[in-house]
């Protein structure tokens, strides 16, 4: 027995087994969560199949209702979600963590229902009448990762039913617990089968992109597993929204009075244990006050506390779950061994939990792979450049670009760089701040298509000309 459950059709599932959820700052058992199966992804899409025709004929406003009632929800089941989010994710309850994210997650349900997918006319005259119409998209599969689990959840599910769409939600098997409760809330104001949610790891994933009666799939995850998705999508000519991988570049300006940046600049690389997709995840720094930023960012950081999230005086929590934990683990020792210089962090005790010291390394090289790979955890490499025309160049030589941010005295001058990073937010003395009407997404293998306001709506939708002759 679990006390959470999948919900199908509007009610919990029977399951043949479970599978436990672990506590990344301790190693102990949150809950055992109930596993899911190809067989109920079949019957979860059903369900969402079914209730399709009745939801995406209700009314704009009935359908904005509904979300702003899923917000009121949110927010009065605050601080179980928080602590839940905590205990299967690690994520701090201070800081921009836990509380954070549920705080967001209702925010952006709010700010979606207060969004809309207008007629356009095109044309009305004597001679005929044009109209654009969005109609809903259909069945949307929706596949979340575990660094953010529930915002993410939010950010798939409330523009799908916002158009009309019904859903069906698989979570990352590391944090599926927020998920699971998410969608069982939401069914206590939804018409069932309107959202669906399925546990399981990739085969069960990839039994639903492959599936016939999916028409859309909102993935957001690495890029390798991105490019399968996309693969498996074809099948069908499946709509696709891609979420990726990033390998964030910040680019100081030579000269930048750092001391009053410190505290963004942390937080830009360090959100979240550094578990962040738009983090700050190599540094470029002048030469000529390279070694004044090593020592000020490193002493910052060394007064940042780490520990359980639970904590309210920590700020920064575990790395979420054990294979993260040796990837970061193996890049900071291939790091070492290529001739970085570790100033801060890099040794991790021997005691239970996952967590990893907040790290700075300095003399890092564009070659290492915690600057050529995504590290996706604590740790910040900081490059040396000479010129800006390089660093740019170098901030842009990888193959995949979601963030990129410019430091500087001047905010135009720094803002005129950003906008010549490869990346598809490029801020300016800050790195990794989102804002529910800003389109959200990458470019190159970051990602396909945005997410928030209308441009993240129409993702969910189909065009349909209404072309009338007079
Ligand atoms: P992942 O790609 O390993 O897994 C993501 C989800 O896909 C999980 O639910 C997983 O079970 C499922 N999955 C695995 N194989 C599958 C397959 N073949 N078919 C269908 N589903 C499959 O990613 P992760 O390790 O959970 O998350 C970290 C990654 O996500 C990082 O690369 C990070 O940058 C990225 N991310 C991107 C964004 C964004 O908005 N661009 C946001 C958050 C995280």
């Amino acid at each position: 027995m679990s006390a959470f459950s999948l919900t199908i059709g509007g009610k919990p599932a029977t399951v043949a087994s479970t599978f436990n959820v672990v506590n990344p700052a301790d190693e102990s058992v949150v809950a055992a969560c109930p596993s899911g199966t190809a067989g109920l992804v079949d019957e979860a899409v059903a369900s969402a199949r079914a209730a399709l025709a009745q939801w995406s004929a209700q009314s704009d406003s009935y359908r904005a209702e509904m979300l702003l009632a899923i917000a009121n929800l949110i927010e009065q089941h605050h601080e179980e979600l928080s602590r839940l989010i905590t205990r299967e994710q690690g994520k701090a309850q201070s800081g921009p963590g836990a509380n954070y994210e549920v705080g967001g997650s209702a925010a952006w349900t709010r700010a979606t229902a207060g969004l809309s997918l207008p007629d356009e006319t095109i044309q009305d005259d004597s001679k005929g009448r044009i109209v654009v119409r969005r109609k809903p998209v259909g069945v949307v599969a929706s596949i979340t990762p575990w660094n953010w689990p529930m915002i993410i959840a939010v950010w798939h599910i409330a523009p799908a039913l916002r158009v009309g769409c019904t859903v069906v939600i698989k979570p990352s098997p590391f944090t599926p617990l927020s998920t699971l409760r998410l969608v069982e809330l939401m069914n206590q104001v939804l018409p069932p089968g309107v959202v669906n949610v399925v546990t399981g790891d990739g085969d069960v994933g990839t039994h639903l992109v492959n599936h016939p009666e999916v028409d859309k799939v909102v993935f957001t995850g690495s890029s390798v597993t991105g490019k399968k998705v996309m693969a498996g999508a074809a099948e069908t000519l499946k709509r696709v929204t891609l979420e990726l991988g990033g390998n964030d570049a910040g680019i100081i300006l030579p000269g930048t009075d750092i001391e009053p940046l410190l505290e963004r600049l942390f937080w830009g690389c360090f959100i979240n244990a550094g578990q962040t997709c738009a983090a700050l995840k190599r540094l470029y720094v002048h030469s000529g006050q390279y070694d004044q930023v090593v020592e000020r960012f490193a002493a910052y950081i060394a007064r940042v506390p780490v520990g359980d999230g639970l904590d309210p005086r920590n700020l920064i929590g575990p790395v979420s779950n054990r294979m993260q934990f040796d990837k970061v683990v193996a890049f900071v020792e291939d790091a070492r061994r290529s001739g970085a210089r570790i100033v801060v962090g890099g040794e991790p005790k021997d005691a239970p939990g996952y967590f990893y010291p907040l790290t700075l390394i300095a003399n890092a090289t564009d070659a290492m792979r915690v600057v050529k790979e995504e590290q996706f955890g604590p740790v910040i490499p900081l490059l040396r450049y000479e010129t800006v025309e390089e660093a740019i160049e170098r901030a842009n030589s990888l193959d995949v670009g979601l963030g990129g941010s410019v430091w500087g005295n001047d905010p135009n001058e720094a803002a005129r760089y950003a906008g010549r990073l490869e990346c598809g937010t490029a801020w300016v003395n800050q790195h990794g701040a989102l804002h529910p009407l800003a389109p959200f997404g990458g470019v190159k293998c970051s990602g396909i298509g945005v997410e928030f306001n209308v441009d993240g709506l129409k993702e969910y939708t189909t065009v349909q000309v209404v072309n009338v002759a007079l």
